[in-house]
């Protein structure tokens, strides 16, 4: 395998670094190529060219030229699917079939839907009476913020990058994006994509390289920027906010979880352990929306316990490029430390391990990747280091709980607010927990099931603001009114 270089995207051209780091393959560790790490003048360069060409042609377009654009873009993700699979399977060591069915085509359907929200919403006017009689009329307008940092991690890459990049877009800003040190790939191809439909140029820009005292902190501080949206760790954001602070800049976060499973004794099993394992174990657990603990209804509890042993004794870890590949590695080195990490405190606290626990037996040069082994614990108290921090693997612990009240409790002790699901024949019970449950997601019978359309994001340390539908535009316009004397 040649290595890659993984240059920045700045001003319409691929530019590179003196300095560069590796990306490594999570599958088997093998050298994937270069990414260059950029440093306060990239940064300096990608948010000029942004500046810039807000008063460019992109400036000037009217929206349904600039929905022709971006319906433009994804049509060309779609005509260059297997590039984007490739590199984002190389990135993330993922499964393929996950790829196919849902991170690239997501990816694409980003940039259609904020199309067609910016073309469709309206906008408010007011009549007003005045002393005269003759009244006043206020409308309002949107305008876009200008420059937009885009903060990424590296968990979902491009659907999670143009989650954001699509309604910035959409919304007649520009952006630069720092991609996460992880997964340089799909960002790259992305600035491919636009010179290849004629997005003017400067109008999408990647800086590649770390956060601290590097990319990352360099664009969040950096004053030519109007707004910044980030996705990743509750600290992470924390950091952010500090640099947002000076030039009062808004932020929108969508951060951390620690996400609660609940079934009722009266759930379908099958359905709910369907969901579950997928909740518990899909892209090896590195999901925000997971579920990490699980509290089943006493009466249902062993029975739920030795379903969920099935369904994670039946995920096959393996190449992802082959189609029976049920699960994937962890996406580096180092988080497999952190997450085996907690493996060890689960078992220091008294957990008892219903499987997994470790590290599985891989053949050949696949023994080299990050692969740990689906994990179940039961009998840890609520104060258990893996019951209460995001460990952000394929693992779960599950306990029994005997009152509707109890269980509430539970998921709500938390600093985290993301999203919960819930699992239950009962409509009434369903609708009542789950309005008392404090996320920005609750899941009926159902996980990871996703209108576009909705408000998404966290409660509590879990996020800031809410994207999607037209609730995107809240961040990524500007409203002013404008009152006109009859
Ligand atoms: P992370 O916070 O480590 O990194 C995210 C991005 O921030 C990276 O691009 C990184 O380089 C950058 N960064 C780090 N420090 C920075 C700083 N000081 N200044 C500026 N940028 C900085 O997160 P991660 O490990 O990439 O992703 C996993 C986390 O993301 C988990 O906590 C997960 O729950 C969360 N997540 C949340 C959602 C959601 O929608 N709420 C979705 C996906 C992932």
């Amino acid at each position: 395998m040649e290595p890659k270089q993984f240059r920045h995207f700045i001003d319409g051209e691929f530019v590179g670094s003196s300095k560069t780091f590796e990306k490594r393959r999570p599958s088997d560790n093998a050298l994937l190529g270069y990414i260059h790490e950029g440093g306060k003048s990239e940064v300096d360069a990608a948010v000029a060219a942004a500046r810039a060409a807000m008063k460019g042609p992109w400036g000037k377009m009217t929206v349904d030229q600039r929905v022709e654009l971006l319906y433009k873009v994804a049509d060309e993700i779609t005509r260059r699917f297997g590039d984007f699979v490739q590199a984002e399977m190389d990135d993330t060591g993922q499964p393929k079939s996950m790829m196919e069915h849902a991170m690239i085509p997501r990816g694409a359907a980003n940039f259609k839907i904020f199309a067609d929200v910016i073309k469709n919403v309206p906008a408010e006017s007011f009549m007003m009476a005045t002393p005269d009689g003759a009244g006043a009329l206020n409308y309002a307008i949107r305008v876009p913020k200008g420059v937009i940092g885009v903060v990424c991690p590296w968990n979902a890459p491009l659907l999670l990058m143009t989650w954001k990049v699509g309604p910035a877009l959409a919304c007649g800003n520009t952006v630069v994006v720092k991609p996460s040190e992880e997964t340089p790939g799909t960002a790259t191809l992305l600035g491919e994509v636009m010179n290849a439909v004629g997005v003017p140029k400067g109008v999408f820009n990647v800086v590649h390289g770390f956060g601290p005292n590097s990319a990352g902190a360099f664009l969040t501080a950096h004053k030519g920027v109007d707004a910044i949206t980030f996705t990743g760790e509750t600290r992470t954001g924390a950091a952010i906010m500090k640099a947002a602070a000076d030039g009062i800049r808004p932020v929108s976060f969508e951060c951390g979880g620690k996400n609660a499973g609940i079934v009722f004794a009266d759930a379908d099993l099958d359905a709910a352990i369907e969901g579950l394992g997928r909740a518990a174990f899909l892209n090896c657990g590195q999901i925000c929306l997971g579920t990490e603990r699980i509290y089943v209804e006493r009466p249902l509890f062993e029975r739920f316990v030795a379903a969920m042993k099935v369904k994670a004794e039946s995920l096959k870890p393996g190449d992802p490029s082959d189609k029976g590949t049920g699960l994937g590695p962890l996406i580096s080195a180092e988080h497999k430390r952190k997450v085996l990490s907690y493996y060890e405190k689960a078992k220091a606290e008294g957990a008892t391990i219903v499987t997994g626990g470790g590290v599985p037996q891989m053949p050949g040069e696949l023994a080299n990747g990050n692969w740990v082994q689906p994990t179940i614990w039961t009998g840890l108290p609520e104060t258990a280091s893996v019951v209460r921090e995001e460990i952000f693997g394929p693992c779960t612990h599950i306990s029994p709980f005997d009152t509707e009240d109890e269980v509430i409790d539970k998921a709500n002790a938390t600093e985290y607010g993301l999203s919960t699901t819930i699992w239950t024949s009962n409509l009434g019970r369903a609708h009542r927990v789950a309005a008392k449950i404090e996320v920005g997601i609750a899941w009926i019978n159902s996980w990871f099931l996703r209108d576009l359309r909705t408000p998404f994001g966290g409660s509590k340390q879990s996020g800031i603001g809410r994207e999607g539908g037209v609730h995107s535009l809240e961040f990524y316009t500007e409203m002013r009114n404008i009152c006109v004397k009859l």
